[in-house]
């Protein structure tokens, strides 16, 4: 059972993630690795923004599409 709502990764935000940002840290991830945050719709830009300066952001994609393509 995984019914509770996933929540935003921006700091003390307790807003229901609308957003994933996939990301590869390319020091510390092998190539193909994806670690996820979370984003509300007000979080986004900030988030994707931080791993964007850092080269870091790999894609933005809505949750929903996010859990269609994983449960597939
Ligand atoms: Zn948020």
């Amino acid at each position: 059972m995984t019914d509770e709502t996933p929540i935003c990764s921006a700091k003390g935000c307790r807003a229901a993630a609308v957003w994933v940002l996939a990301w590869n840290n390319p020091k510390i991830h092998t190539p193909e690795r994806r670690k996820t945050w979370l984003a509300c719709e007000e979080h986004r830009e900030h988030l994707a923004q931080f791993l964007g300066v850092r080269g870091f952001l790999k894609d933005v994609v809505l949750l929903s599409q996010w859990q269609a393509s994983e449960g597939a």
